[in-house]
């Protein structure tokens, strides 16, 4: 017999609430998808408030909710996700924040919080400051995309409860940070190595070549780095050793595959998925065939409809989804046998709200011997009086460990 597998499929975002322009639909209702509505027509089907009900879900929050995590515990700041997510080696201990280079004057007065949007040379500059020891903290730096990047101080007894040196605004001066909590030794080292990291990167980035052709030819010198937003490394076990079983992401950002790395997965890069509205969905849906192959859980992420909720633009949100329904269609004719589909969203992304709401999103399970139910279609409110109920996001990992029948019974 073989092995059961399941794919977690999650529409970043899809959720929407009725759209005026749309004769008061959602984009998924007014959207043409018929391998969607076939999906949740052989489901068993639901409503899933992906963290609590009520509660507004970032993309990181309600991913590690969906693969089991609760987010209260395991989510310590968007420094060690970010870091994580562009390969960065984040540690249980190590503080990890998210970083501008930044353009000061020789006031230490900030005059440009991006550096000019710089795109190129940041790999330079990130090694002309990667690898400094601190007062035995060692100090780990790695660029992001344009004016990003990630910093890791990482020693024994350190802690992110510090005060931000980035003042977060032009025009004002390069902050000190302090222990929230003087009496704190870990949070009082911690504030020290990061001042004395932020005025090292000035003293070693102010004179680089990168800046001094910058400077040539107008542009704002990237002469300093900004640390915000410090979070510790949690203490988390892996997807593998949690449920036993073996586990790939196929994503497009890299906030989901710092999720997905964290929590041991093996990270698959698909040629042509941007993250944009021009991903290419077929390449992803072959990627996970593939995977399959060799892997009993696959976590896809599909950022495309978020977009599009972020901009109003329920077309956007609309012609993702018909997209998406290409994508589904295809891995329902291709899933090796005995794979179970979950398909979700980790959270509602309202065009008329531009961000991320608390609305529950619909979710359908789809595979053998599923309790297939009465919904037809895929969309916020067909799926309602389904069998599912409304679940919270963290359920899912164990709903679907039962249907697989890898999961331990609790109690004789
Ligand atoms: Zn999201
Ligand atoms: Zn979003």
């Amino acid at each position: 017999m073989n092995k059961a597998k399941a794919l977690l499929l999650i529409a970043d975002g899809v959720g929407d609430r009725p759209i005026k322009a749309l004769g008061g639909k959602t984009p998924l209702e007014a959207a043409v998808k018929p391998n969607l509505d076939k999906l949740a027509s052989e489901s068993e089907c639901g409503i899933m408030d992906p963290i609590a009900a009520g509660i507004r879900a970032g993309s990181d929050t309600s991913h590690l909710a969906l693969l089991g995590y609760d987010p209260y515990k395991y989510y310590t700041g968007r420094g060690p996700f970010e870091a994580a997510g562009i390969g960065m080696d984040v540690r249980k201990g190590d503080i990890a924040f998210r970083c501008n280079f930044s353009t000061v004057d020789e006031n230490m007065v900030i005059t440009d919080r991006r550096a000019g949007r710089i795109t190129s040379g940041t790999d330079q500059l990130a090694a002309a400051v990667n690898g400094m020891k601190i007062d035995g903290v060692e100090v780990i730096f790695k660029e992001s995309v344009a004016h990003r990047g990630a910093l890791i101080l990482r020693a024994a007894g350190l802690s992110a409860a510090i005060t931000d040196t980035d003042p977060h605004h032009e025009g004002f001066g390069v902050l000190t940070s302090e222990a929230i909590d003087p009496a704190d030794a870990a949070s009082a080292k911690t504030a020290k190595a990061i001042n004395e990291f932020v005025h090292q990167s000035y003293k070693i980035l102010k004179n680089h070549p990168v800046n001094k052709d910058r400077i040539a030819q107008g542009l704002n010198p990237a002469n300093i780095i900004l640390p915000r937003g410090g979070g510790i490394g949690p203490n988390i076990e892996s997807f593998e050793s949690e449920h036993g079983l073996k586990a790939a992401c196929v994503a497009e950002t890299g906030l989901i595959n710092g999720v997905a790395r964290y929590v041991g997965m093996d990270i698959t890069v698909v040629p042509g998925a941007t993250g944009g509205l021009d991903s290419n969905l077929m390449n992803m849906a072959k990627a996970i065939i593939e995977q399959l192959q060799t892997h009993d859980f696959i976590l896809c992420n599909v950022k495309g409809a978020d977009l599009g909720g972020h901009d109003n633009n329920p077309q956007a949100k609309i012609d993702t989804i018909m997209k998406l329904d290409e994508m589904v269609g295809y891995l329902m004719a291709n899933v090796p046998a005995k794979t179970y589909i979950a398909l979700t969203a980790d959270h509602s992304t309202p065009c008329e709200l531009l961000d991320h709401s608390g609305d529950p999103v619909p979710i359908v399970i789809w595979g053998d011997d599923v309790r297939v139910d009465k919904c037809e279609r895929f969309d916020e409110r067909s799926v309602t009086a389904g069998g599912l109920g409304r679940i919270r996001g963290i359920d899912v990992v164990n709903i679907l460990t039962q249907l697989m029948n890898t999961q331990e019974k609790f109690g004789a």
